[in-house]
């Protein structure tokens, strides 16, 4: 068991049509404060927490700090002096053996000078969002890198020595054909990234561009987007051509070229250990799950005031524990082995997967039962099959 530590930086340039996370756009005079507040945030994590209620285990002060994933936000923004303070930080707090060191880009944000420093930082795994290689359909989602963006920072990073490239595509992008489809995978096969993320358009009311669908309108080129089948068969299409492409697919939206799988998402889906810095940052024990509120400002002033803003402390019953691990579980592709569960959990687990079985949506071989990777696209299907 190791433990991931994740910092999250909540800024951004602007604000995408489909963004439903809680980020914002700042003047840069904020970067510095907040980037401190961080520091002390994890230098003194311990008492604090202790102070909200928050007891970490014993065992945590012998786990090895594995991960560090920066994300956001945009925390490509932050002034690279900063990334490397942070990191400092964390190997003097924890016991670092720092195999892999996410920063989340924006491909427009990038530059040799930045690249380097970041590589001499320790950041060895830099995350794109790309989304796709069409301009119109960048354009109508609010973002401000296009396409020839990403054909300019990927050889600064491979120079830089970065030699683990993550890019991210969303299927269900406004003005998306089958066309521009085929053409951001072609293009994006092309650029030969070690891992790829794709995901289809979340539509709720946390983003403009969702919530202006719900009601039917057509503001942010609303009326443009894909229908759920025309998503579906996105989805699809991008399975099989990644996977022809040498990618591995190790979970529902996630591909990899061998021994480049994210360790640090890992950890989400295998319910280990990780530690959550900055505004609206998560944190799991193991026994608990928390967050440190959201506002940006306010958790500057909360970490200037020697507390903590902990918000969402949950206590994690062996219902919870159970039904996360057949959730995170069955996400990946590798499956879940329902006899470890059966003998860690005292109680039989068969009867629930009857149901999925009998509908074809999961397969098995002996104890490990999986979803079935033709119909991955239904996997909510499933998953409400499953926690009834
Ligand atoms: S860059 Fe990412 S976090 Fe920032 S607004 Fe766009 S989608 Fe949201």
């Amino acid at each position: 068991m190791s433990l991931g530590i994740y910092i999250q930086v909540p800024f951004c340039q602007t604000k995408c049509t489909y963004c439903n996370f809680h980020t914002g756009v700042v003047s840069p005079a904020r970067f510095a404060p907040y980037a401190s507040a961080v520091q002390t945030e994890i230098r003194e994590h311990r008492q604090r927490l202790a102070a909200a209620g928050i007891a970490l285990p014993e065992s945590f002060a012998a786990l090895t700090a594995d991960t560090v994933y920066f994300g956001g936000g945009t925390p490509s923004l932050l002034d690279p002096a900063h990334l490397a303070a942070i990191l400092e930080t964390m190997r003097t707090t924890f016991r670092p053996a720092f195999l892999e060191v996410t920063l989340e880009a924006d491909p427009e944000t990038v530059e040799p000078s930045k690249a380097e420093a970041w590589s001499r930082a320790g950041i060895n795994r830099v995350s794109f969002g790309v989304q796709s290689f069409s301009d119109v359909e960048l354009t109508a989602a609010g973002r401000i890198h296009r396409r020839a963006d990403v054909y300019r920072a990927v050889p600064i990073l491979r120079s830089a020595g970065i030699s683990n490239i993550s890019f991210d595509l969303i299927a269900g992008l406004p003005h998306q054909t089958a066309e521009t489809w085929q053409n951001s995978l072609d293009e994006l096969i092309q650029l030969g990234p070690e891992h790829v993320s794709v995901y289809l358009l979340e539509v709720d009311e946390d983003s403009r561009l969702g919530s202006e669908l719900l009601r039917g309108g057509a503001k942010y080129s609303a009326s443009a987007v894909p229908s759920d089948d025309v998503m579906v068969e996105f989805y699809d299409l991008a399975r099989v051509q990644l996977r022809r492409a040498g990618f591995e697919q190790y979970e529902i939206s996630n591909f990899a070229k061998p021994g480049f799988a994210s360790r640090h998402n890992r950890k989400y889906w295998c319910r280990e250990p990780y530690l959550g810095f900055g505004a609206g940052a998560h944190s799991f024990s193991g026994t608990q799950r928390w967050a440190n509120a959201h506002d940006a400002a306010a958790y500057v002033q909360t970490i200037a005031s020697g507390s903590i803003p902990v918000g969402d402390l949950e206590n994690i019953s062996a219902k919870q524990a159970l039904d996360e691990e057949l959730f995170l579980g069955l996400r990946q592709l590798e499956g879940i082995d329902l006899s470890r569960l059966e003998r860690q959990y005292g109680t039989l687990l068969e009867s629930r997967f009857a149901r999925l079985q009998a509908a074809g949506l999961i397969e098995r071989s002996g104890p490990v039962v999986r979803l079935v990777a033709e119909r991955l696209s239904i996997s909510n299907e499933a998953f409400v099959e499953l926690m009834r």
